[in-house]
């Protein structure tokens, strides 16, 4: 029992950190206005913002980058 009283405790508080995220989220939004692509400066899907806030490129342009630093390796 003690178990699942833990398990559920964990489960409570990643749900508040998840919350915590999103809120933190938003207020950057508030401040910046909206959350562009650094490197084709159209609009990061919310989705993905909401899965990876510190996402700085958008999906397409992050995979891009990512295969550029595989190459030079
Ligand atoms: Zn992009």
């Amino acid at each position: 029992m003690t178990i699942e009283l833990n398990y559920d405790r964990a489960e409570e508080l990643a749900a508040k950190e998840r919350q915590a995220g999103i809120r933190r989220l938003q207020a950057a939004l508030e401040r910046d206005g909206s959350c562009e692509c650094h490197d084709c400066e159209h609009e990061i899907e919310p989705a993905r913002r909401e899965a990876m806030p510190s996402a700085t490129r958008c999906i397409a342009c992050q995979t891009r980058s990512e295969q550029r630093m595989r190459r030079k390796r």
